[in-house]
């Protein structure tokens, strides 16, 4: 009998060990893929079961937020931290507030962060966490309550070298600022415990931006790769949040024309080009619906569902919403409607099928692995920052921001060319980055 590959081998005990965990085993499943030819050329990595420590987390910590709603109701949600590895640096990574948010949820996007953060070439190791908050619908003090007792049970496992967490969705520079003020309470003045902060707050300049330019900007090296450019080409972008929004500011910068923006409930479509100054009144200034637009803007369509199963002829793709957004089926209608560019900004957007269909059809696909690492790289730099007792100029923190982009689409060129993979750039993320993480591993010896 022929030994199983060790790729499987992990897999299948993952598997069944969490199988219930089903976006961190579609997250596992694409890596291990991917890595395939590194480990082919490494059979020595399974002695040192490189795979079964990457693919499992230091530890995750669990816990409750009990706090009480505006009627005087008591209420409880769940909440956790995982701290996925610090091999390259303090645990970093975003909360997220969402009802969705699981333990699966939390580790696949963990598990992502640490291959995103070593891309960035930043001492910075990789973590996630969150609660089963919906932040929809409460009031600003139950807002602040739920923080401030996330807070209080978070404090413990967190600090300036330890754990350092951002914002993701539903965690913005509102509900950054009060964990701030409630970490301060329990520990004291030091503000580098969090990043993604308000600017007055110790936030740096340029990092409420950074995912969206810096996913613009690795999508124009993948243009120029093709010798091509942004100017004049139709985007959709999907989520009218901070990641699609600033995306769709950088496209507009660039020439680029955004046909089509989106919410959790619906889709706005212009052909003339969506009007950015309404979606920032609308969905970053205030908390409304998309669905709104067209009451300004009646030469609009407002389609009630997916923007992904709408009809739009365009040249590019910018998902910036959430995982698993895009399917099989709507990766061929992108497909038939023009698009050769995919560039993701939310993280793990298009599923296991839409990327068989990117592939299939020579799409040129930038994973949010890499494409949306702006983000975390600008919240290092913040560290930095916070650490020095200094602050950057908006112009010095984009110029490092663009160079970081670059760096990241060479390490996944550099990746592709060296195991023949063509324009594979999913593949050459995971590669460069897990070559990186190895090395450190062996460093370390058995931890
Ligand atoms: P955000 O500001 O909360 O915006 C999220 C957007 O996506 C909103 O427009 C939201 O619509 C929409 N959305 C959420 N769930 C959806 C669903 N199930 N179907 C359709 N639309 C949905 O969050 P964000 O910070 O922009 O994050 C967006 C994505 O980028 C996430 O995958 C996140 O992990 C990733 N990311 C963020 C950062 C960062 O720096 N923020 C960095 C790297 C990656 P509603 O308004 O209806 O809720």
């Amino acid at each position: 009998m022929t030994e199983k590959r060790y790729t499987q081998e992990v897999f299948d005990k993952l598997e069944g060990l969490y199988p219930h965990e089903g976006e961190f085993l579609q997250a596992v499943k694409e890596f291990l893929d991917a890595i395939e030819p590194v480990i082919e050329a490494h059979p020595e990595y399974r002695q040192q079961a490189v795979l079964e420590r990457i693919t499992e987390p230091e530890r995750i910590i669990s816990f409750r937020v009990p706090w009480v709603d505006d009627s005087g109701q008591v209420q409880v949600n769940r909440a956790y931290r995982v701290q996925f590895s610090s091999l390259t640096g303090p645990y970093k990574g975003g909360l997220r507030f969402h009802p969705s948010v699981n333990q699966s949820i939390l580790k696949f996007l963990g598990f992502e962060q640490i291959f995103k953060n070593s891309l960035t070439g930043l001492p910075i190791g990789g973590g996630k966490g969150g609660s089963d908050f919906d932040t929809k619908g409460k009031s600003e003090q139950e807002v602040m309550r739920f923080c401030q007792s996330f807070m209080t049970e978070l404090s413990r496992y967190v600090g300036p070298d330890l754990d350092v967490p951002a914002g993701d969705i539903g965690v913005g520079a509102r509900e950054i600022g009060y964990l701030l003020g409630q970490y301060k309470r329990l520990k004291g003045p030091e503000a580098g415990v969090l990043t993604g902060k308000p600017i007055p707050a110790g936030g740096s300049l340029g990092r409420t931006e950074a995912t969206g330019f810096g996913l613009v900007y690795f999508l124009n090296e993948m243009l120029s790769q093709v010798e091509t450019e942004l100017a004049g080409k139709r985007v959709i972008v999907s989520g009218s949040g901070n990641v699609a929004y600033y995306a769709a500011r950088k496209v507009e910068a660039f020439g680029g024309v955004v046909v089509s923006m989106s919410d959790s409930n619906s889709a706005i479509y212009d052909a003339n080009g969506i009007d950015l100054d309404t979606v920032y009144e609308l969905k970053v200034a205030g908390r409304e619906r998309i669905a709104k637009y067209i009451e300004t803007h009646p030469e609009a369509t407002l389609y009630n569902g997916s923007v992904w199963d709408m009809e739009i002829e365009a040249d590019v793709a910018l998902p910036c919403a959430t995982q698993n957004e895009i399917n099989a089926s709507q990766a061929e209608k992108l497909v038939a409607n023009g698009v050769k560019f995919v560039a993701e900004g939310a993280n793990m957007p298009s599923d296991s099928g839409a990327v068989k269909v990117y592939k299939k059809n020579k799409v040129y696909y930038g994973p949010g692995k890499a494409a949306n690492a702006g983000g975390v790289a600008v919240s290092a730099l913040e560290m930095s920052q916070n650490s020095m007792r200094q602050r950057w100029s908006q112009e010095q923190v984009d110029g490092m921001l663009q160079d970081i982009m670059k760096n990241i689409f060479q390490s996944c060129l550099g990746a592709c060319q060296t195991y023949d993979l063509g324009l594979d750039y999913a593949s050459g993320a995971d590669i460069a980055s897990f070559e990186n993480m190895v090395e450190l591993m062996l460093i370390h010896g058995v931890v």
